[in-house]
């Protein structure tokens, strides 16, 4: 791994082909990686809605067990 001056505009470290794509580009353009954060927006609303889940499902897990 190395640390490049191109740092300060923001680039990451492809996890399939190891090169350099610009921080605002969603896909590797050597090996058409997509990486995983879309809109923070939409994946923060998913992750809640999961979350809000597992929360209604252990409130009814503790319910049924504090009874
Ligand atoms: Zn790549």
């Amino acid at each position: 791994m190395r640390i490049d001056e191109k740092k300060d505009f923001g680039t990451r470290e492809c996890p399939a082909c190891a090169s350099e794509v610009p921080a605002n580009e969603n896909r590797c353009p050597i090996c058409r990686y997509e990486f995983p954060n879309p809109t923070p927006r939409q994946h923060g609303m998913k992750r809640w809605g999961a979350l809000l889940m597992l929360a209604l499902l252990l409130v009814l897990i503790l319910a049924g067990v504090f009874r």
